[in-house]
């Protein structure tokens, strides 16, 4: 595979060779390195390598790096089935795929972002207007108020993994309709395998249905439940929480509480750990 991406991917290690040869300084490096930008011809988007040599994304009407990786680099040829996916793999996928309608209408598919071992994953329905346009998560007002929110439990937006239930826009933002969570539900199983989150927020009633199928978000948002060492607890979605003052105070305080449901989920895994196996049956009764 050649292109530009290569091309780019082999002049930049090309410097950090150079570098740990000693011919220049870590801060030339670093200087030199933040000077090399890569434009990206279908998009607009501009990539650039980090000194540790992780790719950064600026999409185009953004002014956020973010952490990516090109699916340019990715031969579609070589994916495996995608329950044996890695994240860029899927992202990969995702990108081309056509396995329901809504591929026809979106501009570009939104596998998600964030980091592969974040301890929490926001799920959301589907991306909107600003999404499809930009390849990523909750970029419009809604992204906006998540934002606010998690810094109301004193998160940041990179600290989080964030993603939907669907992978492309549905049209004229219509709710997703079954067919097409199920035909984009193996993606997001295996993003959910491969990150292993300890707690998974669900943002609205799409994606509170894969885990609470025909329960009311008014009676239970804010409250977890376990399932196995993970807690998952279900939200409002926070583009309707914006515009609804009571449903909006619910979700400030719901969100504040994602730390305490961190360390509690973090409980489990130091129990499991503790345990002695032979009593391992016996505890996975309850
Ligand atoms: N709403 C969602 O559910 N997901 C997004 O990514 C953006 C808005």
């Amino acid at each position: 595979m050649s292109n530009k991406f290569v091309e780019f991917q082999n002049q930049v290690e090309t410097v950090r060779a150079r570098q740990a040869a000693g011919e220049i300084t870590q801060a030339e490096l670093e200087e030199t390195l933040r000077k090399m930008k890569l434009k990206d011809d279908k998009w607009g988007d501009t990539w650039m390598i980090s000194p540790t040599g992780e790719w950064f994304r600026k999409a185009k009407g953004s002014d956020t790096w973010v952490r990516d990786y090109p699916v340019e680099l990715i031969d579609p040829a070589t994916l495996p089935p995608i329950p044996e996916m890695d994240l860029a793999q899927i992202a990969r996928a995702v990108y081309d795929c056509t396995r329901c309608r809504l591929h026809e209408s979106r501009t570009r598919g939104v596998p998600g972002e964030g980091p592969a071992n974040a301890d929490i994953m926001l799920i959301g329905e589907g991306p909107g207007y600003n999404e499809d346009k930009q390849g990523r998560p909750f970029v419009g007002a809604a992204g906006k108020f998540l934002e606010e929110l998690l810094a109301e439990a004193g998160y940041k937006r990179e600290d989080v993994f964030i993603t939907n239930v669907v992978k492309s826009r549905p049209p004229n933002n219509r709710d997703p309709e079954p067919d097409e969570i199920e035909a984009c539900k193996p993606y997001l199983d295996r993003q959910i395998e491969l990150i292993n989150p300890k707690v998974i927020v669900t943002l609205g009633r799409h994606s509170m249905y894969r885990y609470f199928p025909g329960a009311s978000i008014t009676k239970i948002h804010g409250q977890p439940e376990r399932v196995g060492n993970r807690l998952i607890v279900p939200m409002f979605h926070p583009a309707a929480a914006l515009h609804q003052p009571k449903w909006r105070s619910f979700i400030v305080e719901d969100f504040r509480k994602l730390p305490e449901f961190v360390k509690e989920a973090i409980s489990f895994d130091q129990a499991k750990d503790n345990v002695d196996p032979s009593s391992a049956t016996q505890l996975n009764l309850f």
